[in-house]
C-alpha cells in the first residue's frame, strides 16, 4: 500500500517538475522511479528529506539568474536536470532507502540516506550560491592560485558557507523527523555527524572537480568547459585534462557516496 502511495506521489512531483521545466522527459522517469523506492520504502521523513533537497536546488537554480550569466558557459547541463543528473544526485539516497527494506528500523541506513542527501545538497548550495562572492575562487587544490567563477575544483569562503548551511539543513530535518520505528539515539550527535559529512562529501566533489574529473577545451571560445563531445556554441570540444570517463554526474555521485561513507564510519568501530 505505501508502495503504492509512493509511486502515486512520485509521479505527480515528477510530473510537476517537468511541467517547471527542472526535468526533461528522461529526468522525469529517473525522478519518477527513485520517488518510489524513497516514499515508497522509505516512508514520510525519507519523502521529506529527498523534496528538500529537490526544491531548494531547483529554486537556487532558478534564483540570480542575472548574476550567473555567462558563467552557465562553464556548467555543462543546463536547468532541466536529466536521468544521469537525477541518478547521481539521487543515487545513493535511492539505495539506502532500498536497503531499508531488508534490514528495517537499522539506523545506519537512516544516516546514510540523510549524509549522501546533504552532500550534493551542499554541492549544489556551493555551486548556486558561491557565484556571489564578490572574489574570485581559489583552487582547493593549491589555495594561492585563484581561478574563473565556475571552475570545477574552485573553492571560496561564500560557496563553503552555503555548503555548510546546505548541509545543515538536510542533517536538522533528519534530527528532526528520525523515521518511525527508529531508537532514538543522541540526535544532536546525528546533527553534527551528518553536517560535517555533507561538508566533506562537497569538498571531496572539488577535489575531484580539481584533479581527475575530465575537463575540456573549446577552441572556439577559448574556454575550459565540463560539455563534451560539442560545446554550447556547437564546437566540438578538446579534451584537456583529468580521467575521460569521470564526468561531472560520477563526481556528483561520488560526493554522495562519500559523505554518507563519512557518516558511517562511527557505525564501524
Ligand atoms: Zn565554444
Amino acid at each position: 500500500m505505501q508502495l503504492l502511495l509512493g509511486f502515486i506521489l512520485a509521479l505527480v512531483i515528477a510530473f510537476l517538475a517537468f511541467k517547471a521545466r527542472s526535468l526533461n522527459t528522461s529526468g522525469a522517469i529517473a525522478a519518477a522511479c527513485t520517488g518510489t523506492i524513497i516514499f515508497g520504502i522509505g516512508g514520510f521523513s525519507w519523502a521529506v528529506l529527498l523534496l528538500a533537497f529537490f526544491i531548494t536546488s531547483s529554486a537556487l537554480s532558478r534564483a540570480f539568474k542575472k548574476r550567473k550569466q555567462g558563467l552557465d558557459e562553464k556548467f555543462s547541463k543546463g536547468h532541466e536536470r536529466d536521468a544521469g543528473q537525477v541518478l547521481a544526485n539521487g543515487g545513493i539516497a535511492t539505495l539506502f532507502a532500498a536497503l531499508n527494506y531488508f534490514f528495517p528500523h537499522q539506523p545506519w541506513t537512516w544516516v546514510g540516506f540523510a549524509a549522501s542527501l546533504a552532500a550534493v545538497n551542499a554541492d549544489t548550495w556551493a555551486t548556486e550560491l558561491g557565484v556571489l562572492n564578490p572574489h574570485p575562487p581559489r583552487m582547493i587544490t593549491n589555495l594561492m592560485k585563484t581561478v574563473e567563477k565556475g571552475t570545477s575544483g574552485g573553492i571560496s569562503l561564500v560557496g563553503t558557507l552555503a555548503s555548510l548551511t546546505g548541509s545543515a539543513v538536510i542533517a536538522l530535518l533528519a534530527t528532526l523527523l528520525p523515521p518511525t520505528g527508529s531508537p532514538s539515539t543522541d540526535r544532536w550527535s546525528l546533527f553534527i555527524l551528518v553536517t560535517l559529512a555533507g561538508l566533506a562529501g562537497s569538498l571531496f566533489d572539488s577535489l575531484l572537480g580539481g584533479t581527475v574529473q575530465a575537463m575540456y577545451f573549446c577552441p572556439t571560445d577559448h574556454k575550459e568547459t565540463e560539455k563534451h563531445p560539442l560545446h554550447s556554441c556547437g564546437t566540438p570540444t578538446v579534451h584537456i585534462r583529468g580521467w575521460k570517463w569521470l564526468d561531472n554526474d560520477w563526481v556528483n555521485l561520488s560526493c554522495g557516496a562519500f559523505g554518507a561513507v563519512m557518516a558511517l564510519l562511527p557505525f564501524l568501530v
